[in-house]
């Protein structure tokens, strides 16, 4: 049968939600064009590579480019519990039915970010939890995307970077969500681990909405990477960039 369903994790697993895996990009040896480029020094910035429309392959693209990229898993996991759950993990844990026996898999989150703009996040799995986490990581650097901060608040109108420039929405499975303007001060009034996403994006203050079934993280998490990315995706004229504060 191939059947997967989630499993308490061990209390042994290592809970630590801070990564700290550092590249040498001295002795980094480029296997693409573009890393060779970036090794040479011809391109300098991450913005150059997204406005070429390019996908990088190699993590230490990232690495040379996003020196001050910061990491962090998000809690995707679960425990078993009385009425309807748990402590929240970092690992969610499944078994699959196989005819040899029940084979356990790891699966985590982890996001990648500047807190000026840049922010990625990706799924890693495998049958321990350090592969999981590292490809996971690895996945998370190559998916990075840059958002358009702004003060879309009508109360406060700074013009500063520190919310985003207009309200946009989400939907990943029945999860649907929606991002909000805020004024300064106000925080992140969103869910826990949306909050440690936005931060790392570098927002500061945000209104949220959320509908559907936001117990399961993962559907939630891929919801307001969707709703971020449409803050790039939405063309908005000159005048109104000016007006919000918007990025370029
Ligand atoms: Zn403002």
């Amino acid at each position: 049968m191939d059947e997967e369903k989630v499993e308490e994790a061990p209390v042994d697993i290592e809970e630590q939600t801070k990564v700290e895996i550092k590249t040498d990009i001295d002795r980094w040896m480029p296997k693409t064009a573009l890393g060779q480029k970036v090794k040479n020094k011809e391109i300098t910035s991450y913005d150059e590579i997204l406005s070429q429309g390019k996908r990088p392959l190699e993590t230490e693209i990232v690495d040379a480019l996003i020196p001050e990229i910061e990491t962090e898993l998000l809690m995707i996991g679960q425990s078993k519990g009385k009425f309807g759950g748990g402590a929240r993990r970092i690992f969610k844990q499944t078994q699959k039915k196989t005819p040899e026996g029940n084979k356990p898999s790891f699966s985590c989150y982890v996001i990648v970010g500047n807190r000026k703009g840049y922010i990625g996040g990706a799924m890693g799995k495998s049958k321990d939890t350090v592969p999981a986490r590292e490809k996971a990581l690895r996945k998370a650097k190559l998916n990075i995307f840059k958002i358009k901060r702004g003060c879309g608040s009508w109360v406060c109108g700074c013009k500063e970077p520190h919310s985003i420039p207009f309200k946009v929405e989400g939907k990943c499975g029945s999860v649907k969500i929606i991002l909000l303007p805020a004024p300064k001060g106000k925080g992140l009034i969103i869910e826990k681990e949306c909050q440690k996403l936005l931060k790392l994006a570098g927002v500061k203050d945000i209104w949220s909405q959320t509908f559907g079934q936001t117990r399961q993280k993962q559907n939630l998490i891929y919801a307001i990477i969707t709703a971020l990315k449409k803050l790039r995706e939405t063309k908005i004229k000159e005048q109104e960039t000016n007006a919000l504060g918007a990025e370029q």
